[in-house]
């Protein structure tokens, strides 16, 4: 009962440095400062009303995980999200302990320099099969020589932030809104990450103090900045104080309407969403939170448990899929992604063609293939679980949504529209009061963004 009650993690330690870089933790990849901090407060546990403090639900696969390979580990340590960012899987001995690699990811895991580095959390290594290389959520994670190969049309930078970027770590391409790098550190590395070239420790400008002053001078000169969206990297492995220090002084900035933060934290360190945390963010609503989903083997009780802290915290959930090849790539996968996501309150928001970053074309799908899924997703579900599905256009065109073709043209003065079956109806046009007619382009425009 008493092991029960301690599997918290409503602590938060103050710590000014987790979290702004790659380089920095790995050099303290002994015990990280709020660990230590955090042992220090053990007191601090002791003192709280025991009964007050909620509990973290550990789902049956990570439960036997844990058992099977981290015996020794309390359940208490486990759903602590600074020992899971301890305890991270980086290389090839400690990941042949939990899965039989295959001989193309041992040799991918035995170069010396990775293009993105590896990092797995243990609760997400618990969702990996041990067996099959092919196994959608372990592709995401663990590299194969594939990242090794660069095809044409690949680039470090394919959507062009540098270019975008009036000052380090800030992305200023859209007339409303940046987008502001906060840290280069995440606590598991996708092998697809757009952002390669800059997080773990990558060749951009480590992320420091400095850096996120000039970032904020830039937001506060520049009133047409309505909307921040806070990113990395991931903004949540950052410490509660380091974070609300960041947030408190965007907010603080009078034409600044918006927060937004995007992160896969929920997904791979779900533990992380404290009670203490989403305390923390309902101070400085209204905070949008997009979170990065790939497949349904995510939807555990652990990350049911996080998105429902964090809906019950006010915040809305949107996620963002990037569609990747033998991952998410068919409709039945993508159906029960998107049906998942709906029971934990997340809305499907966006589903992204993936970017030509180098090494990435065992990961890029045709572009029919997207096409294919909202075609077999729109009218056969609800609405709310059908993403926009965007290309970000590379050299920093933005992002550009894809539409089957649903408007097929005119009868007269009638729209032409194909539905969901296939069928084709036709819509009766009012006529315009002025005499003049609508161009055929903006006819398609309204058709395809019907809902
Ligand atoms: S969590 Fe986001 S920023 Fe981090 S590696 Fe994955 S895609 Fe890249």
């Amino acid at each position: 009962m008493k092991k029960d009650l301690l599997s918290t993690e409503d602590f938060e330690p103050p710590s000014p440095t987790v979290g702004l870089g790659e380089s920095k933790v790995a050099k303290n990849s002994e015990c990280p400062p709020q660990v230590k901090t955090q042992k220090k407060n053990a007191n601090v546990i002791s003192i709280q009303k025991i009964s007050s403090v909620p509990r973290f639900r550990t789902g049956p696969r990570s439960l036997a995980f844990r058992k099977g390979f981290f015996p020794e580990v309390s359940l208490a340590e486990w759903n602590n999200w600074h020992w899971q960012l301890k305890h991270r899987i980086r290389d090839m001995e400690s990941l042949s302990k939990l899965l039989l690699l295959s001989e193309d990811e041992r040799l991918a895991l035995s170069r010396e320099s990775h293009p993105l580095p590896v990092a797995i959390t243990p609760y997400y290594a618990s969702l990996l099969d041990k067996e099959n290389p092919a196994q959608p959520v372990r592709r995401t994670v663990v590299p194969v020589t594939d990242e090794y190969f660069t095809s044409p049309g690949e680039a470090e930078d394919p959507l062009g932030e540098e270019h975008d970027s009036p000052v380090p770590g800030l992305v200023h391409r859209y007339p409303d809104r940046v987008l502001f790098l906060v840290t280069d550190f995440c606590s598991t590395y996708c092998r697809y990450c757009t952002r390669s070239r800059i997080v773990g420790g990558g060749k951009g400008s480590p992320v420091n103090a400095a850096q996120w002053e000039k970032a904020i001078a830039y937001i506060e000169r520049t009133p047409a900045v309505r909307d921040v969206l806070f990113s990395g990297g991931d903004p949540l492995t950052l410490s509660d104080e380091v974070l609300e220090w960041l947030i408190s002084r965007v907010r603080n900035i009078r034409h600044v309407e918006l927060l937004r933060i995007g992160t896969k934290v929920p997904v791979v360190l779900p533990q992380r969403i404290t009670p203490a945390l989403v305390r923390m963010l309902k101070k400085y609503h209204p905070i949008w939170m997009s979170i990065h989903f790939t497949h349904p083997d995510e939807l555990t009780p652990e990350t049911n448990q996080a998105c429902e802290r964090l809906a019950d915290g006010g915040i809305p959930l949107g996620s963002q899929t990037v569609l990747l090849s033998g991952v998410n790539d068919d409709v039945e996968t993508m159906k029960k992604l998107v049906h998942g996501l709906l029971k934990i309150r997340v809305k499907p928001y966006y589903l992204y063609q993936c970017d030509p970053i180098l090494g990435s074309s065992h990961f890029r799908t045709p572009v029919e293939k997207g096409l294919e899924i909202i075609r077999g997703l729109r009218g056969f579900t609800t609405g709310y679980a059908v993403p926009h599905y965007v290309i970000d256009a590379p050299g920093g065109g933005g992002k550009i949504p894809l539409l089957p073709e649903y408007f097929i043209g005119r009868s007269g003065d009638d729209l032409l529209l194909r539905n969901y079956e296939g069928k084709v109806f036709s819509y009766p046009e009012p006529a315009r009061r002025d005499g003049t007619e609508r161009s055929a382009e903006a006819i398609g425009q309204e058709a395809g963004a019907a809902p």
